[in-house]
């Protein structure tokens, strides 16, 4: 049963993006980073999921078009402190669908060009392009990296949340 559902859910992954436009399908998913393996190679911890959710459709220009709403959380390492640092992305692509790069050099500039030839379009491989596009070229906290050390249970955090028993000999002794 499992590998079924396994085999099931890998060809779903793999559409007529032209039939969808004609059908209007909406496409909602929910995909593992750790299942990403493109992400899964960019990142520094490979928690979190993203929620997907593609609309086709056909603009009033008759371009066959993929509205995408992508959010998730990744985990990427700062290259100021070294620290894991989670960035939340909300991505919210518009692909235009074509089938050559004459076409693609015709869309409108508010349409991302996405070529796509006979073979049926690989939609786990569109959402890790989307992905990849979001991530900074050199990740860094926005604010002073120095937060994540103060958060630190060995730093120099203050003293009563550390050892709220502290005083517990003390009182022990002066009960006797
Ligand atoms: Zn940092």
């Amino acid at each position: 049963m499992y590998y079924y559902s396994f085999m099931s859910s890998r060809m779903k992954e793999l559409v007529d993006p032209f039939q969808l436009v004609e059908r209007q399908a909406v496409i909602e998913d929910v995909y593992a980073v750790s299942d990403l393996e493109r992400v899964r190679a960019a990142v520094f911890d490979t928690g979190g999921e993203f929620k997907v959710r593609l609309a086709f459709h056909r603009d009033a220009a008759r371009h066959g078009v993929i509205v995408g709403h992508l959010t998730g959380t990744v985990t990427l390492q700062c290259q100021r402190c070294l620290e894991a640092m989670a960035l939340d992305l909300d991505i919210r692509p518009q692909l235009g669908l074509c089938t050559s790069e004459a076409e693609a050099e015709r869309l409108p500039d508010e349409l991302e060009p996405l070529i796509v030839g006979d073979a049926p379009l690989n939609i786990r491989e569109v959402v890790e392009d989307e992905i990849l596009l979001a991530l900074p070229i050199v990740a860094r906290h926005a604010r002073a990296c120095g937060q994540v050390a103060a958060a630190d249970p060995e730093g120099p955090a203050d003293e009563d949340t550390r050892r709220p028993f502290r005083d517990l000999r003390k009182m022990l002794d002066e009960g006797e």
